[in-house]
């Protein structure tokens, strides 16, 4: 078998001493390799995984190539067809997969940019001046910079729209790593100024409780900002109820697994939490993933007694953070039979409330109607209880 050959040649080659020769054989291999992904390129028109009932990504990741291969390779092989200089460097090895893909994605990109239909000439025209990036070394990226601006080129020409307004370019990518939440977007004017809009007021520096300048990058910010947004609607109301609803599952002999439906499992305490003060529903599930028990979401506190709990308490309890960026904590939570009431809520910015959950901080509900803070042993082994933070400055003041 020639392929095969080929492979025990490659296994018995030795990097010579030289440096001319090593320069040479860096060549060939690279040109090698290139060869072999345009083979791979063609292996979908062969129409063999489909004749067998599968598709082409599952057969070449099934013989081992990483998926972001399997994927390029398919792209180059639909993508190659009329685009007869590209595809000749391919064959001949002479470009990687990886700046041919950049090339036929590119044309495709300022084909769609254009208004009316391009011409077959207009196409070749296009690939030509591409195809000149990547002959001259360009990387990849570059290439892709340069369909983009061939695009506004072309749009502008046609009378299509200008990038900003191009919603077809739209994008938001994200994917779940180690149970975060990891992505990027690119999206159109319109879209941009709204999310300014919405995320400035939130994402503006605000003060310490003690008065110092505000801690956080800005980056941090805009990240509390968005959940801001997520909880408020774009609103700047200071009292509204979080608005965005959320879905938890819950296994009925592991009431420990807790697993969001878009993030996956969480531990008890986030889920505990969020449910404190999210517009959440509970999913109760058997053996069999068979939903046995659904909780409405009822449990937010809203309109009078969410107002009647900002007045009272005024801001964080436990660290004087602002009303607004408050959630607000069921003192006996809610699973426990904890009541959406006045004397069973208070104030908790997204930290402290947190650490409520996840510590030994705890909150009591005082004879005088306030909540009371409990430090864990660790902060005062006699576990003096703390008034909230606005009766504290009270005190201080007295
Ligand atoms: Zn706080
Ligand atoms: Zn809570």
């Amino acid at each position: 078998m020639r392929l095969l050959d080929m492979v025990d040649s490659l296994v018995d080659l030795v990097i010579p001493d030289d440096p001319e020769s090593v320069l040479g054989m860096t060549k060939d291999l690279i040109t090698l390799r290139n060869a072999t992904d345009h083979q791979l390129a063609a292996i979908d028109a062969s129409g063999v995984a489909r004749k067998a009932g599968s598709t082409t990504a599952k057969l070449l990741q099934a013989n081992g190539a990483a998926p972001a291969s399997a994927y390029r390779w398919l792209r180059i092989g639909a993508g190659l067809a009329g685009l007869d200089r590209t595809a000749g460097y391919s064959r001949d090895g002479y470009l990687s997969s990886e700046h041919v893909d950049a090339v036929v994605r590119g044309v495709a990109h300022v084909v769609d940019r254009s208004r009316d239909p391009m011409t077959d000439a207009d196409r070749v025209d296009v690939e030509r001046k591409l195809l000149s990036h990547a002959i001259s070394g360009a990387p990849p990226a570059a290439i892709g910079a340069a369909a983009r601006a061939l695009g506004n080129e072309v749009a502008r020409d046609t009378g299509g729209p200008p990038p900003a307004e191009d919603r077809s370019l739209n994008s938001v990518d994200y994917a779940v790593r180690d149970g975060r939440l990891v992505g990027k977007f690119d999206v159109d004017a319109v879209i941009g100024e709204k999310l300014f809009s919405a995320l400035d007021f939130w994402s503006r520096a605000r003060p310490e409780p003690d008065g110092s300048d505000d801690a956080r990058t800005p980056t941090q910010r805009r990240a509390d900002a968005l959940h801001q947004l997520l909880d408020c609607g774009g609103g700047q109301t200071l009292v509204s109820a979080p608005r965005t609803e959320v879905m938890v599952t819950v296994p009925a002999d592991h009431p420990e697994a807790a697993s969001l439906s878009w993030m996956g499992p969480v531990t008890e305490a986030t889920a505990a939490a969020l449910a404190c003060d999210s517009s959440i529903t509970s999913i109760t599930l058997d053996g069999q993933q068979v939903p046995i028990d659904v909780s409405p979401p009822k449990r937010l506190f809203t309109g009078l007694v969410r107002k009647a709990i900002i007045i009272r308490d005024a801001c964080c309890v436990k660290c004087g953070a602002h009303a607004s960026w408050s959630d607000c904590h069921h003192i006996k939570h809610f699973v426990d039979g904890g009541a959406t009431t006045l004397e069973n809520g208070c104030l908790l910015c997204r930290t402290c409330h947190m650490a409520v959950h996840n510590t030994d901080w705890d909150v009591i509900m005082g004879d005088d109607g306030h909540p009371w803070l409990i430090p864990p042993a660790d902060v005062d082994p006699l576990r003096k209880p703390l008034p909230a933070y606005n009766r504290r400055t009270l005190t201080l003041a007295a």
